[in-house]
């Protein structure tokens, strides 16, 4: 038995009218919360479907959103354009020890365009992260320690690199993005903490003390 429900897909709508509706507003696009179906479908592949002026106006909106958030990284459905496109950039404002636990290296500003990734290795990292679109939460995220990434840049030239330390987790999370997936389906789920609580008692660049006194396990 299948009930009564509005079958609209978020897909059908011609999604170019989407984000010229979008765009018409100016500023910083509004970032979808979860809840929203557009975060779990799964987004279509870039083929065209945005005219290249559109796409470029389009990435640079992407840009302003994840600037103004703050945030290191954005997908195209957080702003529910359902399509397999996100931008990074990180410029690590942290403290050496910090970027020397988490290999939070700066990150130039780059578009992923149809990303997918694989693990390089088995090393598993994990530390607390967070996601605009999960606003006021952070979790604790095992992730591979190094992936190989395939996507193309904006311009349509293919990108085949590995990423390693925070850029590796950065890049995971927004193709998951890409995939319906949001961290705290990989997240351990006794180490979800309020960004107050996280502030206060998990600040440390590693989550040992989190993992010991929340009840939880790390990789290795
Ligand atoms: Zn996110």
């Amino acid at each position: 038995m299948t009930p009564e429900v509005d079958r609209t897909h978020p897909h059908d709508r011609p999604v170019a009218e989407r984000v010229e509706e979008l765009l018409a507003a100016g500023g910083p696009l509004p970032i979808v919360a979860v809840g929203h179906p557009v975060l779990r479908l799964g987004a279509e592949p870039f083929h065209g479907q945005l005219p290249p002026a559109l796409l470029a106006r389009f990435i640079e909106a992407l840009r302003e959103t994840m600037h103004a958030a703050p945030g290191v990284g954005l997908a195209a459905p957080q702003v529910g354009v359902p399509l397999r496109i996100a931008v990074v950039e990180d410029p690590a404002p942290v403290p050496e020890e910090v970027r020397l636990a988490r290999g939070r290296v700066p990150q130039p500003f780059r578009v992923l365009v149809n990303p997918s990734y694989e693990a390089v290795g088995t090393g598993r990292a994990a530390f607390f992260e967070g996601c605009l679109s999960i606003p006021g939460w952070q979790a604790v995220v095992a992730r591979h320690a190094r992936v190989r990434l395939r996507a193309l840049d904006e311009h349509g030239a293919a990108v085949d690199e590995e990423f390693s330390g925070w850029p590796a987790r950065i890049v995971q999370h927004e193709t998951d993005h890409l995939d319906g997936t949001l961290y705290l389906d990989r997240a351990e789920p006794r180490s979800l903490s309020s960004n107050e609580a996280v502030a206060a008692r998990w600040a440390q660049p590693t989550p040992e003390r989190a993992a010991a006194e929340l009840g939880f396990t790390l990789p290795g």
